[in-house]
């Protein structure tokens, strides 16, 4: 049988719109059989999901997707079958929680001295118990009238070198990899087409990256080829998702990106004959 799976997808937890449950019924209904929450700096809505995953019969794998820096650039780094309990990962996600939260006041306190109204606690609402970014900040924007779109709000204001811009808080790639690893899972590069720097991938292999994230919406055909080269030339894993974070955020969608099940049968390869 053809077994469909994503293997990347944000909820409330972090800036999804969709809740834990609602991403794994979204896949149900898509005909997916396995699936990962993978949201930004958070763990918290894996047990939900797995719930509604044992009832709907959808296997969800554990996951998350940290951020990282180096050398100037923003870089992702998906951690899969990761035990969410494990004390490294947890103090290392308590001190990007608190981080996350200063610097969701700071753009906020720079938004409000431009003359803008945006009422922190009306952001802490909108972001929930999970991980706030800047996309429950441009949420608030387009609510209180203040821009018509979350892009707009990204391209005005929020976005990289935009007036009320903050630099996050970040640890690097070989770090996130390391607490990853630490965790029992696996350490793969997410969207590595995004960034436009290969010449980091190296770094990252030595400090035992895992995969690389070959399957992404925003992946064409010549990149999809590029880092499945490159997952050969260094024995890592291919791994896909679609990275939707739910309706709310328009396209992607869960399961619209073809991710070869084989993919996941070498994931759990790896682990299995503890090549972490
Ligand atoms: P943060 O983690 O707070 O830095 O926010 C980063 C998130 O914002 C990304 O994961 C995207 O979901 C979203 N994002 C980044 N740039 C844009 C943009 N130009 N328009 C809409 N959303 C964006
Ligand atoms: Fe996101
Ligand atoms: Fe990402
Ligand atoms: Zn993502």
């Amino acid at each position: 049988m053809n077994q469909r799976i994503d293997l990347h997808l944000h909820s409330t937890c972090s800036d999804g719109t969709s809740t834990p449950r609602e991403v794994v019924r979204r896949a149900a209904e898509a005909g997916l059989s396995v699936i990962s929450l993978t949201d930004h700096d958070s763990t918290e809505g894996v047990a939900e999901a797995q719930g509604e995953g044992d009832r709907l019969g959808v296997e969800v794998v554990p996951g998350t997707e940290l951020s990282a820096r180096n050398d100037g650039t923003d870089v992702h780094i998906l951690g899969y079958f990761i035990d969410p309990e494990h004390p490294d990962l947890i103090s290392w996600l308590d001190t990007f929680r608190q981080a996350r939260l200063q610097r969701a006041e700071r753009i906020v306190s720079k938004l409000n001295r431009m003359g803008l109204r945006v009422p922190l606690e009306q952001v802490l609402a909108r972001a929930g118990p999970g991980a706030i970014g800047r996309p429950h900040i441009a949420d608030v924007m387009v609510e209180n009238g203040l821009v018509f779109s979350v892009d707009e709000a990204f391209h005005k204001y929020l976005g990289y070198s935009k007036p009320a811009y903050v630099d996050k808080y970040s640890q690097s790639p070989a770090r996130a990899i390391q607490v990853i690893r630490a965790a029992g899972g696996l350490a793969c590069l997410a969207h590595p087409g995004l960034y436009r720097r290969d010449d980091l991938i190296p770094e990252m292999v030595s400090a035992g990256l895992d995969g690389i994230e070959v399957r992404h919406t925003k992946h064409n055909a010549s990149q999809v080829a590029r880092y499945s080269n490159i997952a050969a030339e260094n024995n890592l894993l291919c791994t896909g998702g679609s990275d939707c974070h739910g309706d709310g955020r328009g396209d992607p969608i869960v399961g619209t990106v073809d991710v070869p099940f084989s993919y996941l049968e070498a994931m759990r390869e790896r682990l299995k004959s503890g090549g972490n």
